[in-house]
């Protein structure tokens, strides 16, 4: 297993719910989620941070984000908006240094069970939220 969680979860070695994978990008379940579908993508390459991730790997990291983020749309999970965020070093709150895109599910009126979510952050069933979010993305090989 790597040192870095994120690693692991590209080359195996640590479990994740994976919603969506091309050559460059993982995509994953937050294992915290602030929503129910809030998912993580990542370069498959390490980069500690923004500064070392390539510009290429950050617009198909930016692309794959677009697509999970029509996917929560169109999907079961209903999302009326989508959060993409990076939290970019420790004092924006990075916790994971393996850079990666939060995309988090909105609903119209939802800041109460965002602020819940924010204290609770959990999923009864992230298996299930994985596979709806599967269904709806494009499998490799797909585009
Ligand atoms: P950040 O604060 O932007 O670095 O976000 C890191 C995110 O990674 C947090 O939302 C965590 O809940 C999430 N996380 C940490 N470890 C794992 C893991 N093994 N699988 C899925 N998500 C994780
Ligand atoms: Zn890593």
């Amino acid at each position: 297993m790597s040192e870095c969680i994120f690693c692991s979860i590209v080359d195996g070695t640590a479990p994740a719910h994976i919603v969506f994978e091309d050559d460059d990008v993982l995509g994953f379940l937050d294992i915290r989620p602030l929503r129910p579908g809030h998912t993580l993508l990542i370069p498959k390459v390490h980069a500690s941070n923004l500064a070392e991730l390539p510009a290429d790997q950050g617009a198909k990291l930016f692309n794959a984000g677009q697509m999970v983020a029509a996917a929560q749309r169109a999907s079961a999970i209903a999302a009326d908006g989508v959060n993409l965020v990076v939290n970019d070093g420790r004092a924006a709150f990075q916790s994971v240094f393996h850079s990666h895109l939060h995309v988090v599910p909105r609903h119209d009126g939802d800041k109460l069970t965002l602020a819940k979510g924010l204290l609770i952050r959990r999923d009864k069933d992230l298996p299930g939220t994985a596979a709806i979010l599967r269904a709806q993305l494009p499998k490799l090989g797909d585009r």
